[in-house]
């Protein structure tokens, strides 16, 4: 049995500057901005598609394999 390899969006809570962009942007509606502090990702609704990490201006967002 072989498995795909999936990928799964993390932000750095550090680096967000929580704007918003990313959670706009999510055609899965992954990621809340939490309290307005820090995005959060919906490890379960996201499907890996790198779309927030192209749009957040603080580069907080990379791919990271998931398991
Ligand atoms: S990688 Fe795609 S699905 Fe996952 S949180 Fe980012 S925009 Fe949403
Ligand atoms: S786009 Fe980047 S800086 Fe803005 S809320 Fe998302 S992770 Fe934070």
């Amino acid at each position: 049995m072989s498995e795909k390899k999936k990928r799964r969006a993390a932000v750095d809570h550090r680096v967000c500057a929580s704007c918003g962009e990313c959670a706009e942007t999510c055609p899965r509606l992954a990621i809340t901005v939490e309290r307005g502090m820090y995005a959060v990702v919906d490890a379960g609704r996201c499907i890996g598609c790198g779309a927030c990490a192209a749009v957040c201006p603080a580069s907080a967002i990379t791919m990271e394999a998931a398991s």
